[in-house]
């Protein structure tokens, strides 16, 4: 019964003591927060959460890589709430909107409209399961019933669903669930760090060693796979692993060669995170599918998306309804989801983000090379708003308890940050200032010392 109330929070220990007994808090062992702190935000102003106390933390990690212009942005906050004024929802079958329209009109722009038809989600995970399911029903509804199965990358990560952990290769997020899962053929990944010492064309050479598997696999199973699915330029989850794109250019020209599509999961990747609104753009040609989600909303409002080309679109067009995409989400669409990923794309054009990242990307790898230079760390790398390094830990036991402990001594110098294992990287809002920098370069340096120690 919806009969008592409960009473407001006085302080961040109150909250967070309540948060532990009701929420069970995502990508976490509940019991470590006996020992790691649960941070009650409070408000969120630019690149700063707030807790209750008002004690800050610079998101060095734009909140999960959502967050691409800073929380509470004025210019998204006055696109939602007019939206909000006119229409909060309404479903998508039957019926359309201006807001979804718009935006499906302006990313099909961004590719020149090669990928000309977008389908709408609310989480990654979702349009990676769509772009999956159209390209097998594509396969099927053009009579290759044979094909089934998909190529992923070492490493890859994809999503948590059953369906996208079948091309996940992260064990940490896939072991639990292997009797459940389908999996899919995986290959090398193009990580150039396995190219020591990394001159230029050694990068090369690990990408299109990694490349020759798919070629490999393509020449005595392409009859039977649909899809090669991939993170371009940075596998993200899976530690920061970057390749040169020259891998996606010979990937893209294998899937052609042996008819198979390409999935571009640009989830992570896209929205200027890599340098290109999509990373995509970095090898001159375009894959079959690309799925955004986290950075589009502006990190605003949960909203995911398939974009394809309309070959693609046309062996679904039909009389029969069996042909369709039948796939659906209650809130596919969603306006006020749309009217923040529409703002965030305003601020991309008036402000020339693409552009002006150049120089704010070379500010912050000035500021990190001492970092960078450390003889405790090695493979520092950095692709456009993404920088990434790892630490150099011989004792397993530390190693294992390294990103809790830095995330906790993080807090401590006012930084949000959750490195990825042994790997420390940075993804921060494209907003900081040259304070900001500073702050994130000096006490990121800071909580290392004290870490490893
Ligand atoms: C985060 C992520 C996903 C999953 O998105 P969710 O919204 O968390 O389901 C899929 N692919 C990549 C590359 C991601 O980084």
């Amino acid at each position: 019964m919806l009969s008592s109330t409960h009473p407001a929070f006085t302080s961040s220990s109150e909250l967070v003591e309540r948060s532990l007994k009701s929420v069970w808090h995502p990508c976490t062992q509940m019991q470590h927060h006996e020992s790691t702190p649960l941070i009650a935000v409070a408000r969120g102003e630019g690149a700063w959460l707030y807790d209750l106390e008002g004690r800050r933390y610079l998101d060095a990690i734009s909140s999960w890589w959502v967050n691409l212009f800073g929380h509470t942005n004025p210019r998204i906050n006055k696109a939602v709430k007019s939206q909000l004024d006119k229409l909060e929802h309404a479903m998508l079958a039957g019926f359309t909107h201006s807001s979804v329209v718009e935006l499906s009109e302006t990313l099909s722009d961004l590719t020149g409209n090669v990928l000309g038809h977008v389908f709408y989600a609310s989480d990654g995970a979702s349009a990676v399961e769509i772009a999956l399911k159209m390209s097998f029903h594509f396969w099927k509804n053009t009579g290759h019933t044979k094909k089934q199965e998909f190529i992923c990358i070492k490493g890859g990560y994809h999503g948590e669903t059953i369906g996208a952990l079948s091309v996940t290769d992260v064990p940490l997020f896939k072991t639990a669930y292997a009797e459940l899962i389908k999996n899919s053929h995986v290959v090398m990944s193009p990580d150039y760090r396995q190219a020591d010492n990394t001159p230029e064309q050694s990068k090369e050479a690990i990408a299109l060693q990694a490349a020759a598997q798919i070629e490999s696999l393509l020449k005595s199973n392409s009859d039977s796979i649909c899809a090669v699915i991939l993170e371009p330029l940075v596998q993200c989850a899976g530690g920061m692993a970057m390749h040169d794109p020259v891998y996606l250019k010979r990937v893209r020209s294998l899937c052609d060669e042996y008819g198979v599509h390409l999935i571009a999961d640009e989830i992570a990747v896209g929205c200027g995170r890599t340098g290109t609104f999509f990373a995509f753009e970095h090898a001159n040609c375009w894959p079959d599918f690309v799925c955004l989600s986290k950075g589009i909303s502006g990190g605003y409002l949960p909203l995911s998306l398939v974009m394809t080309r309309d070959e693609i679109y046309r062996a679904f067009y039909d009389e029969k309804v069996s042909k369709a995409f039948l796939h659906s989400h209650s809130y596919t669409g969603n306006p006020l989801a749309c009217s923040a990923a529409l703002a965030t794309l305003d601020i991309f054009r008036e402000d020339q983000v693409i552009e002006s990242n150049i120089d704010l990307s070379r500010n912050i790898s000035k500021a990190l090379a001492p970092l960078g230079a450390d003889s405790r760390i090695k493979h520092f790398r950095n692709q456009g708003m993404i920088w990434a390094f790892d630490a150099v830990i011989d004792d397993p036991v530390l190693a294992q308890s390294f990103s809790r402990r830095f995330f906790a001594k993080a807090l401590e110098h006012e930084l949000l940050l959750r490195p990825i294992g042994t790997t420390v990287y940075f993804m921060p809002p494209y907003i900081l200032n040259d304070s900001e920098i500073n702050h994130l370069a000096e006490q990121a340096h800071a909580v290392f010392d004290a870490v490893m120690k």
